[in-house]
């Protein structure tokens, strides 16, 4: 079948690999329809991480059940799905109190599985025509038959749960305000489920016009941190004390200011901006430091947070890879229910063949690629 392959730094090609297949009887195989791009993504095709040549990317999957095990029974041939990015079991400690995102049985030691993705497990990505879903009776969602919803439904892999995470842990409540650091896919969908979550004012900072357009358009308050101080941006609008709550959807790859090259820029900035005794919930991705690095960025990890200042303030901070299935069920019927329509972030739909040239624009953050659908 065909692949997104990843080769090299800046580099992915579409090419011929192994049809996946049932390897163990909880197993299913899907056809994919849609796969997206994500930000996660990027880091590895920057060549931060250890991703190997021959990775098959692809975390955000949905398709039609093509082939089942003999001990799936819920899930069956021809129904159509959506896969949290996370691959959980189920039965261990963190799956069974709903911490799906560190299940203990897919990557022992480590906690937490995902497809394509380096270090989350032995699973190949769905970027492709075709995945292998282990223990497919708990990691597939089930989606109404058709082709409603298909880009909407396309968000409840990752993003839109991960959104959703992020005001969880903020503990976003009616009549809040909240800050969101990051105007990507991820960033939106906190803003957007700030505002389901009945946020009176959210504010979101970027610097890329046509993300920030895309936050004023679902009624958030754009704040462009290219040409003023969002911390004082932000205070200036809510009394001076700073927003209840706030959101990281940037994480350790944050754009820093000139001269400085410390990776938690956006934690600290979130430290100022919101008031005392306020919550940050953080779901932009950060890494262990690690001295033998390949950037300054790696080798100084998260050491550089202003946690005296965050302990002045009394806030309380939640962090982590999202459980995505703690909140798929819910938002797949807000989308049904027409109360929710996450695509709006989608700006094209593409064949898998164009991935690479798709790939290399998401990176640079141009306009029309704020969130990128593959349709194998
Ligand atoms: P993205 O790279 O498209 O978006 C990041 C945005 O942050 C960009 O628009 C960029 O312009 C902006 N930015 C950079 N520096 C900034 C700064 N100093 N202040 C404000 N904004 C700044 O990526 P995305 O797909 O939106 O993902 C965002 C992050 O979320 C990534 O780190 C990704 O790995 C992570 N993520 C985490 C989870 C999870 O489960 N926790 C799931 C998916 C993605
Ligand atoms: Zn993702």
């Amino acid at each position: 079948m065909k692949a997104v392959v990843y080769k090299e730094p800046f580099t992915v090609a579409v090419e011929d690999v192994d049809d996946p297949r049932i390897e163990a009887p909880t197993d299913a195989l899907v056809r994919i329809t849609t796969t997206a791009i994500c930000g996660s993504d990027l880091h590895m095709y920057e060549g931060r991480t250890a991703a190997p040549a021959g990775l098959v990317f692809g975390h955000e999957n949905m398709g039609i059940v093509e082939e089942v095990g003999a001990g799936v029974s819920r899930v069956r041939v021809g129904d159509r799905v959506s896969m949290p990015f996370n691959v959980a079991c189920g039965f261990c400690k963190n799956c069974l109190a709903g911490r799906t995102g560190f299940c203990l049985t897919v990557n022992p030691g480590f906690g937490g599985g995902a497809y394509g993705y380096v270090s989350m497990g032995p699973y190949p990505g769905g970027q492709a025509e075709y995945l292998r879903v282990p223990y497919a009776d708990f990691n597939c969602l089930s989606l109404p038959p058709g082709e409603e919803h298909e880009d909407d439904f396309a968000m409840l892999a990752d993003i839109f749960p991960t959104g959703y995470h992020g005001a969880t842990l903020a503990e976003v409540s009616p009549g809040e305000t909240v800050a969101v650091y990051g105007a990507g896919p991820v960033g939106l969908m906190a803003a957007y489920s700030s505002l389901l979550k009945g946020a009176s004012k959210v504010f979101v900072v970027d610097r890329v016009a046509s993300r920030l357009r895309l936050a004023e358009q679902v009624g958030a308050i754009p704040i462009d941190f290219g040409a003023t101080d969002p911390v004082e941006a932000i205070k200036d609008q809510t009394d001076g004390d700073g927003t209840d709550k706030g959101v990281d959807a940037v994480g350790y790859q944050a754009t820093v200011p000139e001269g400085d090259e410390q990776p938690a820029v956006v934690l600290n900035q979130l430290v100022h901006t919101v008031r005392a005794t306020g919550m940050i919930g953080v779901i932009g991705l950060y890494v262990p430091g690690d001295p033998g690095g390949p950037t300054e960025n790696a080798r100084r990890g998260e050491l550089l947070m202003q946690f005296g200042k965050l302990f002045e303030k009394g806030l309380r901070v939640g962090t982590g890879q999202a459980n995505v299935k703690a909140y798929n069920r819910q938002l797949r019927d807000l989308i049904i229910a027409g109360r929710a329509t996450p695509s709006f972030v989608v700006s094209k739909q593409l064949p898998l063949s164009e991935a690479p040239d798709a790939y290399a624009r998401f990176d640079k953050r141009e306009d029309g690629y704020s969130k990128v659908v593959l349709k194998p």
